[in-house]
């Protein structure tokens, strides 16, 4: 992409409105516009941001043997009012009226929806297990939305429901489920902590919640450190297999939010010099909550003795649109953004130091061309801009590699490949910086 012809409208100055690093820098960026209060429209690099990150959770999803659908944004209330959610929900649910003054809603969650798909068609202990999710904006009309898309109203949301006929199968799918957010969170850069928490509203208990840690999180979070040394992407995950000696290895490490935060306890399990307490934002919760919903919505299949036996339910919702912002609280510095390669809206920015210069512009457009033939995204600035400009652009959006093309170089035959995160700069020929890049 041609920088001259990319929609990516920056801004200069600091937004008063934004109180967070990770707002400030994603308007700063260009990346997403505020509609209204806790609703944000997506520019064309948040868009790219967003898509990678919702590939990779989807990707970890399917890895771990649960099937995408699709379900609508709006519902009927009749459902709720089975489950008893209507009234319960209260205020955060957005209710709607049509044209025919029945009820409606926009989706806060899903589980009554799910319940209510599977229960139509399954029918015997043979259908499960199950794990059914879909990638799809919910509303919930926060009190206070804040933080950008950190805490919106309308936000992007991954949510799996599990189907089994039992607690010992739904403690499966649950385990299958808290593998697959660790390696979720590892692929998106994050060093993401289970922490043992409260159900909330939905309901169950056994639940947690993948916290990253970060000074502008909204929840007080206590746990060890050996946390933050572990490595997922490293083992070979049978989600067939035995799951539980993985999940064992985690739990039994301290790991609170303030709401279930123990001090004694956590005293006398983690050593003073492994004590972390820290802010945190949570990216991910996972919840078994048994027949909850099978039981009013009638999610009955019938046992190998033939019984009918109400299904063991659990849900497991990942903030997508949030995990924008919370990639951004967890790595950035003084310049802007520093993107984790996996998500980062393109992989390299290939900037020409002096446009009006035919050498530059020859040397730029030709590794622009390779570059795009060989599948690397490329963000081309080819601006008539003051070098400056165009490097505080690029720290900016934080995109992985800068190649910078100027005049001095291009006679000498050589380039200048940075990289973002360490700032490390190395003078290479044009060909050499395309194999490092193609790498
Ligand atoms: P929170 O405690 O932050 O209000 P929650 O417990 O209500 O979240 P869940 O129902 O567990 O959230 O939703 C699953 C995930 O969706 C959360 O872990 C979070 O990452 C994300 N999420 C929840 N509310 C919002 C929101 N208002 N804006 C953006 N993401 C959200
Ligand atoms: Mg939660």
């Amino acid at each position: 992409m041609r920088l001259t012809g990319y929609f990516m409208p920056t801004l200069k100055e600091t937004p008063s409105e934004a109180q967070i690093v990770s707002h400030r820098l994603m308007l700063r960026a260009g990346m997403i516009r505020q509609a209204s209060a806790g609703i944000y429209s997506w520019l064309p690099l948040g868009v790219r941001v967003l898509k990678n990150i919702e590939r990779i959770v989807r990707e970890e999803q399917d890895l771990a043997g649960a099937q995408e659908v699709l379900m609508p944004t709006i519902q009927a209330a009749d459902l709720w009012q089975k489950s008893g959610r209507y009234d319960a929900y209260g205020p955060e649910m957005l209710r709607i009226t049509d044209r025919h003054g029945r009820e409606m809603l926009y989706g806060p969650t899903n589980e009554e929806l799910i319940t209510d798909i599977f229960q139509h068609s399954v029918k015997s202990y043979r259908d499960v297990p199950k794990m059914l999710y879909h990638i799809q904006w919910k509303f919930r009309d926060e009190v206070r939305p804040r933080f950008g898309i950190m805490r919106g109203r309308e936000f992007l949301m991954k949510d799996n429901y599990s189907f089994d006929l039992d607690f010992a199968g739904a403690k499966k799918s649950y385990n299958k489920m808290f593998v697959s957010y660790l390696r979720t969170f590892a692929r998106l850069g994050l060093k993401a902590i289970p922490m043992a928490a409260e159900s909330g509203p939905i309901g169950g208990d056994l639940s947690h919640e993948f916290i990253i840690l970060a000074d502008t999180g909204e929840s007080a979070v206590y746990c060890h450190r050996d946390f933050i040394d572990f490595d997922v992407l490293g083992q070979t995950i049978d989600y067939d297999g035995d799951l539980e000696p993985i999940v064992n290895h985690w739990t039994k490490l301290y790991a609170r939010t303030d709401d279930m935060h123990d001090p004694a306890a956590f005293d006398k399990q983690v050593p003073a010099d492994k004590q972390i307490s820290n802010r945190g934002i949570e990216v991910g919760h996972i919840f078994y909550f048994g027949t909850k919903y099978s039981e009013p919505l009638g999610a009955v299949v019938s046992s190998a003795e033939g019984q009918p036996v109400p299904v063991h339910m659990g849900s497991y919702g990942i903030g997508v649109s949030r995990l924008a912002g919370a990639i951004i609280e967890a790595s950035h510095d003084e310049n802007g953004i520093i993107w984790p390669e996996s998500v980062a809206p393109f992989h390299v920015g290939l900037i020409n130091l002096k446009a009006s210069d035919a050498a530059c512009a020859k040397v730029c457009d030709d590794l622009y061309g390779k570059l795009r033939a060989a599948g690397v995204e490329v963000l081309y600035d080819d601006r008539d801009e003051r070098p400056g400009t165009k490097f505080a652009s690029m720290d900016l959006i934080g995109l992985p590699w800068q190649l910078v093309v100027g005049p001095r170089g291009v006679d000498k035959g050589v380039v200048e490949l940075k990289r973002r995160r360490s700032g490390e700069r190395e003078e290479i020929s044009a060909d050499a910086a395309m194999a490092r890049l193609t790498a």
